[in-house]
């Protein structure tokens, strides 16, 4: 059941997704939609609106196979704030159950925004919506936001979990279905050579970029009220470094993995004033061409302190990371698309290529760069010999890119998160307490920001940020590795 069935995410996402996994024939006969919002409309329309979605995701729309996928879907029109009209959706489900014989599964979605959650998910309950068939499953999927801080995220989780339970609400974070998000285990515990290394003794540092090339286009007015620091931070970054940072699960389970993500998080340093100030910074654009700034786009108010841009240092107080800083950054309008993750490790403690005579330049670090997307692959920066008569280092680069091909094959993130779901596979989504560690750690931050009015605009469209980014990594004598110009 998807409610919010019109709005531009299920269309856009959700509808395309699930076609590919009854392409791919995870979904074949037993299974029904039904769409729901406030918009009054037949089935046939909603039918319609569906085959657009599939056409405009680039699907032969007009096949049989699409034809079939299409007559599963059913519409209801309901309010969700009218809890008496929620007997509408329970007579629609109990309906289509019948029909499609589903065993009293059923998959709740909630695709809208996040003020409707806590009432949906109550009245689910007490309208009767959640199946009783002791065998049955009830599932909750949340989409982003989860709170805009930690009160109000407990507040949200207290309202979901007087209906569901931990283990049947599944939270949304895009970036979990990344095929190289995914990669990073295989790559930490399916390798000695790695994971041997994957600590303070030999890696130095470690960098997250989520770096976007556009501006807050038509998100203005929620993006205002949110920021980079709530809209990325606190959930697609905390996520991927808590993927990098935790210990080998037990066993490749979701209950063993969040385990382990959630030990990572608890050892987080949660910054004081002083070092909050100190280790994070905030930008946001300017003006260039024909590219108004920040305050002057659409929707957003011209005297905005909303940050467009965010870096920051990140410690862990355990024995794997103790002394070895995560340093983040995200931000709009930045220099171009991409995500990557880059650790950096310890140069050599001698190097000793560099005797008096010699012509070698100084040995550089290794890196090792996942490259998340635009690109899925890795590279791993090595020093070798340069091919000559004499004796000079240079650093070489052993790349592994995913095929186009194959790239084309890699599922959606909609469409792996979606087959998690009916698998009841929890790994790739966020658990409840790695959303409140996380959100402890960022309220931090936004305290110390909220205290003092900030330098905006401070950095130029095209760029990689401020100035004040620059420094924060500078000052502990490192660099960031993906940089402009270099
Ligand atoms: P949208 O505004 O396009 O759609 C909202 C839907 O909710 C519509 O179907 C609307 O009819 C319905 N709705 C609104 N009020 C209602 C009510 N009282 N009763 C019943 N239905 C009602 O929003 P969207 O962009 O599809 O986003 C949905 C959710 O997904 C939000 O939580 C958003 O933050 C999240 N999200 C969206 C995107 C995206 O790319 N669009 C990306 C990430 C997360």
């Amino acid at each position: 059941m998807f409610f919010g069935g019109t709005g531009d995410l299920a269309y856009r996402k959700l509808y395309p997704s699930l076609f590919n996994l009854y392409k791919k024939g995870n979904l074949r006969t037993h299974f029904a939609v039904l769409g729901t919002s406030r918009q009054t409309m037949t089935d046939d329309k909603f039918r319609a609106a569906i085959k657009k979605s599939l056409a405009d995701s680039g699907n032969r729309a007009d096949s049989k196979e699409a034809s079939d996928f299409i007559s599963h879907f059913y519409y209801q029109a309901h309010d969700v704030t009218d809890t008496a009209h929620y007997s509408v959706l329970k007579d629609a489900a109990e309906k289509l159950d019948k029909k499609y014989k589903l065993q009293g599964n059923r998959i709740f979605y909630l695709s809208m925004a996040p003020q409707f959650f806590g009432t949906i998910a109550q009245d689910l309950k007490t309208q009767g919506l959640m199946s009783t068939n002791k065998d049955a499953f009830n599932r909750l999927v949340i989409e982003k936001p989860f709170g805009r801080d930690y009160d109000s995220a407990k507040q949200l989780n207290d309202a979901l979990s007087k209906s569901f339970e931990e283990e049947q609400i599944f939270r949304i974070d895009h970036y979990l279905g990344k095929e190289m998000i995914q990669n990073i285990e295989a790559l930490r515990f399916g390798n000695t050579l790695v994971e041997s290394l994957w600590n303070n003794r030999y890696i130095d540092n470690i960098q997250v970029t989520l770096s976007e090339k556009l501006g807050v286009e038509e998100r203005a007015s929620y993006y205002d009220n949110s920021g980079a620091l709530r809209d990325m931070v606190q959930n697609h970054i905390m996520q991927i470094v808590s993927l990098l940072a935790m210990e080998q699960p037990v066993a490749f389970t979701d209950t063993d993995i969040r385990a382990e993500k959630v030990k990572a998080l608890r050892s987080l340093r949660v910054y004081n004033v002083a070092d909050a100030a100190t280790n994070f910074v905030r930008g946001q654009y300017g003006a260039i061409d024909n590219q108004p700034d920040y305050r002057h786009e659409d929707n957003v108010p011209h005297d905005s302190t909303t940050e467009t841009f965010v870096a920051g240092k990140l410690l862990f107080d355990n024995y794997r990371w103790s002394g070895t800083p995560f340093y983040v950054r995200t931000g709009k309008m930045l220099a171009d698309k991409f995500t990557r993750v880059d650790v950096v490790f310890k140069k050599p403690l001698v190097d000793i290529f560099a005797f008096p005579q010699s012509q070698s330049t100084p040995l550089a670090a290794n890196v090792l760069t996942i490259f998340v997307e635009p690109h899925a692959g890795f590279s791993l920066q090595l020093n070798a010999k340069t091919a000559d008569a004499g004796f000079q280092t240079e650093p070489i680069k052993l790349d592994y890119m995913v095929d186009a091909a194959k790239s084309a094959e890699t599922p959606e993130p909609y469409e792996r998160l979606l087959h998690d779901v009916l698998k009841g596979d929890g790994t790739n989504f966020s658990s409840w307490p790695e959303v409140s560690y996380a959100w402890k750690f960022v309220d931090q931050i936004r305290r110390v920001w909220d205290l003092q009015e900030p330098q905006f605009p401070n950095y130029t469209p095209h760029s990689m940020g401020p100035a004040a980014a620059e420094e924060l990594i500078q000052r502990d004598h490192r660099e960031w590795i993906y940089r402009l110009n270099k």
